[in-house]
């Protein structure tokens, strides 16, 4: 049974030098590409206050306050949370899907330098055989 790396191997595997460094090149490109971004996720809360009689109590058929937003994220092993006007909700949606597109474009990348040293080496030995 294959794991989750070896298949990812096998799907950008055995590329000739030429194509990875053409897939490197685009990938280089997307990365420019990216606006800005930002770590973390986006929950919407719902609260209970304080004041007495208030509807978000009501004993029938209570209705919160909210929706609040807000981003949490962990930056360097700290985490934190912030408070989002409904104003910075989508700018700041955007921003958390670039920075997951930011991931995703890293990893691509370093999976195919390492298919770049075995391309390099494979091209290596095919021409000192000769
Ligand atoms: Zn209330």
């Amino acid at each position: 049974m294959l794991t989750g790396s070896d298949r990812h191997d096998m799907s950008i595997g055995m590329m000739d030098l030429t194509r990875v460094q053409r897939r490197i090149a685009r990938l280089q490109r997307q990365l420019l590409e990216l606006g800005p971004l930002h770590p973390g996720s986006i929950t919407e809360q719902y609260n209970v206050c304080g004041q007495p009689g208030c509807r978000c109590k009501d004993p029938k058929k209570p209705q919160k306050h909210g929706p609040y937003y807000q981003l949490s994220f962990t930056w360097q092993g700290k985490g934190s949370t912030r408070f989002l006007r409904p104003e910075q909700v989508e700018p700041m949606r955007q921003k958390v899907t670039s920075y997951k597109r930011l991931r995703e474009l890293v990893k691509e990348w370093v999976a195919l330098e390492i298919e770049r040293e075995r391309a390099e080496r494979e091209k290596e030995k095919r021409a000192g055989g000769d």
